[in-house]
């Protein structure tokens, strides 16, 4: 997709960290990173969001998040491991080219990517599983 940035990125257009590459997808260091190490996933093909991306990429992306993750713990000797992904502008998406955020934690790094558990009450709990069953 023209004057979309990752695409340019994931095609080699515009040159970027990158810590893999295979015929589907590019992985590249954060120009922002929330912790040493946080890089990004981008599929090569365009699509802005998990709601436009193909079930093949969704599953292929996953595996490859696994397999990062895995080697970045190794090589980067963090305590633990976030896998992000936001969809909308709601969700705190800026690039609006899918991507997962893969970023390693070190014990007290203070990245904050925690939220204030609220309550479930049975009305709410009846009314999204009748939603989501209709
Ligand atoms: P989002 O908020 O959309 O989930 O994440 C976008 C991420 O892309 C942010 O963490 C931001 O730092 C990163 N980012 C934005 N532009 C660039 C860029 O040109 N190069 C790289 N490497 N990262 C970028
Ligand atoms: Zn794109």
């Amino acid at each position: 997709m023209e004057n979309c940035i990752f695409c340019k990125i994931a095609g080699g257009e515009i040159p970027a960290a990158t810590l893999y590459e295979d015929e589907d997808f590019r992985v590249i260091l954060d120009l922002g990173p929330a912790s040493k190490g946080h890089a990004l996933i981008l599929p090569k093909v365009h699509a802005a969001n998990i709601y436009e991306l193909p079930d093949e990429l969704a599953g292929k992306a996953m595996i490859l998040a696994k397999k990062m993750a895995c080697r970045m713990t190794e090589a980067l000797k963090c305590d633990g491991f976030n896998i992000v992904q936001n969809n909308g502008e709601t969700a705190g998406q800026t690039v609006f080219h899918f991507h997962m955020h893969l970023i390693p934690r070190y014990k007290g790094d203070g990245v904050g990517l925690s939220w204030t558990p609220g309550t479930l009450s049975e009305d709410e709990r009846e009314e999204i599983l009748a939603k989501m069953r209709a």
